[in-house]
């Protein structure tokens, strides 16, 4: 199973992600994680991406592709991935659509966790988090027993700076102007399947099994 997974800060992918890659016995491969272990272990690839980092600049097309191509080179790919974060233009699609074919295999699915605009807002502005121990919550979905108290901890729970409404709107047009030449590109290869992420976390991976069957 060769899955992409799209969707806008805030829609649960990384929880959807994890539910995906155990169901699927499927290694996760998250660029961030990748370009944090490359930069770490210091490896050719690492060095150069920290180099334009370093810089303030963004890592090159050429750079990016280079490290997901030796990421799913790795023996645990060859049954399968799941890409997160990567790609994130129409140049890098192309660039991992030739590869995959030049290992002789496609991709099966893009999945995009959909969540509309308003409701991604409502989510991040109401977030709460532990000061103490970083346990999240949310004021109307996820409230701790006590206001503004950790169930976990009893530390302080805070709002984060970038949780405001503002910052929030302006993450969510910025991510959505971006993806919007990928999803076309995939809708137009046919493989794009459009998740409603606005149900709870049982009802999204549900959907999503259904979409990609049992696994057996
Ligand atoms: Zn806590």
């Amino acid at each position: 199973m060769r899955l992409i997974l799209l969707g806008p800060p805030g829609a649960g992918k990384g929880t959807q992600a994890s539910k995906i890659v155990k169901k699927y016995n499927i290694p996760h491969i998250s660029t961030g994680d990748i370009f944090r272990k490359n930069i770490k272990e210091g490896t050719e690839l690492g060095k150069k991406a920290k180099e334009y980092m370093d810089k303030g600049f963004l890592v090159p097309d050429e750079v990016v592709v280079a490290i997901v191509k030796d990421r799913l080179m790795k023996d645990d790919c060859k049954e399968g991935f799941l890409l997160d974060g990567f790609p994130r233009t129409v140049a890098q699609a192309d660039a991992l659509d030739t590869e995959l074919s030049n290992l002789n295999v496609s991709l099966d699915k893009v999945l995009n966790i959909s969540v509309s605009k308003e409701n991604l807002i409502e989510r991040a502005v109401g977030r709460r988090v532990c000061k103490e121990c970083g346990e999240t919550y949310h004021v109307k979905f996820n409230p701790p027993k006590k206001d503004n108290i950790c169930d976990a901890c009893g530390g302080e729970l805070h709002q984060r700076k970038d949780d405001t409404e503002e910052t929030v709107t302006k993450r969510i047009e910025v991510y959505l102007e971006q993806t919007k030449p990928l999803i076309d590109y995939y809708s137009e290869k046919g493989i794009l399947v459009d998740i409603n992420g606005e149900q709870d976390i049982d009802a999204v991976f549900s959907d999503i099994v259904s979409v990609l069957g049992s696994g057996e």
